[in-house]
């Protein structure tokens, strides 16, 4: 059955091609999704896919019940673009200006198309029900993610793929990992209020800088001395803003940073430890203290059963050595609040191709990736999705 579905998508090559050109050539902003998720819902429409549309703002959800009943899964498909000015030299460039899909959404989202009309032509024998959804947002800050977990795009869902194409990683391989695969992610600022006055008369003055600057070294006592050697984090201050003339003394300091983790304790173990340090240093040195933490992406946890079934069904569609432990990435990815959830599984599949120019990294103005990742990505969810709605009773053939 798998080996026919493989077939069925190659043959729908072309039309997930024409799909991701139309895409590439009429990019749009985060949270400035208009056309995009009309094309989408129209498309799932067609195959007779129940779709919701506005889901938690922009986003699309295509829901295929199966004829059989059985367990529930999603796959994730981001479609928004950057602000980019495409400087490629193909006839499929951007025709927006200033607006790029420089990161490959259009190519997840043409995927996930091809999958939808792959799956719903056979529904008829699908043990369970496939969510298909098409998130909006994925570059913003906040993105499409959670809004739309808030909106019901996981109700009654089990499990949840992703994936992304990566150019870092050359076309004809696909990377996943078992356990974490990317870290939380949070931002910090902390204002050290002090009382400005001038350079010579110190001590008519609380001296902001002196105390910030103490301030960023008490914070590297947070990974050295309070995480386990067992565990991995980064407090990292990125910026440091105070006074402006060699003879006064500043009334105020900012410094500015990020910490990421991957363990939800020892994420908010440092929230607290950070926090407290903050305000006991300022306070011995009688100054005062303002302190904005944020909370951006949760990290991203690939259940590690899970990603057994994809490596081995990765394996028939690209060959075992073509299959490879995926490094954790260091980036953010807001699908980390699906899996934040539920249980579920991220992984990358190549996209790099010198041959074609592939080779610029991901959001440049030349960004590209080989289109028959698309395939990659279709053929991965097809059988990965089959296999585990089926308890791995439906699998390709071969070893
Ligand atoms: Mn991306």
């Amino acid at each position: 059955m798998i080996d026919n579905l493989f077939a069925t998508l190659e043959e729908l090559y072309s039309e997930m091609v024409n799909l991701r050109r139309d895409l590439h050539m009429h990019p749009e902003l985060s949270h400035q999704e208009e056309q995009t998720p009309e094309k989408i819902a129209d498309y799932l429409r067609g195959l007779g896919i129940d779709v919701r549309t506005g889901v938690g703002g922009r986003g699309v959800v295509g829901t295929l019940k199966g004829g059989k009943p059985g367990k529930t899964i999603a796959l994730r498909a981001d479609f928004d673009a950057l602000p980019i000015q495409d400087e490629k030299d193909v006839d499929y460039k951007s025709q927006v200006p200033g607006v790029m899909h420089a990161c490959g959404h259009d190519i997840h989202t043409s995927a996930l198309l091809g999958v939808a009309k792959v799956l719903s032509g056979i529904r008829d024998e699908i043990p369970g029900t496939i969510v298909f959804v098409h998130q909006f947002a994925e570059e913003a800050t906040p993105g499409g993610a959670k809004p739309m977990i808030e909106d019901g795009c996981l109700d009654g869902v089990d499990m949840i793929y992703g994936a992304h194409v990566m150019v870092d990683e050359p076309f004809g391989t696909i990377s996943v990992r078992e356990g974490y695969a990317s870290s939380a992610q949070d931002d910090f600022e902390i204002e050290v209020l002090g009382k400005g006055g001038h350079g010579s008369s110190p001590h008519t003055t609380v001296d902001p800088l002196v105390t910030a600057s103490q301030l960023v070294v008490n914070l590297q006592q947070i990974v050295s001395r309070r995480v386990s050697p067992q565990q991995a984090a980064a407090v990292t201050v990125g910026s440091f803003h105070s006074g402006g003339a060699n003879n006064v003394i500043a009334d105020k300091a900012v410094i500015k940073g990020t910490v990421r983790t991957y363990d939800a304790d020892v994420r908010d173990m440092i929230e607290g430890a950070l926090k407290q340090i903050a305000k006991s240093t300022c306070e011995a040195a009688g100054a005062g203290v303002h302190i904005d933490y944020v909370r951006d992406c949760p990290s991203m946890y690939n259940d590690p059963e899970e990603a057994k079934r994809i490596a081995q069904m990765a394996k028939h569609v690209v060959g075992k050595e073509n299959v490879h432990n995926m490094e954790p990435m260091l980036g953010s990815e807001d699908y980390a609040f699906y899996q934040e959830k539920i249980p579920g599984v991220y992984f990358i599949v190549g996209g790099e191709n010198p041959d074609i120019g592939a080779v610029y990294p991901h959001h440049h103005p030349k960004f590209n990736a080989d289109e028959r990742a698309m395939l990659n990505i279709g053929k991965v969810f097809v059988s990965s999705v089959l296999n585990y709605l089926s308890d791995g009773e439906i699998e390709p053939s071969g070893e």
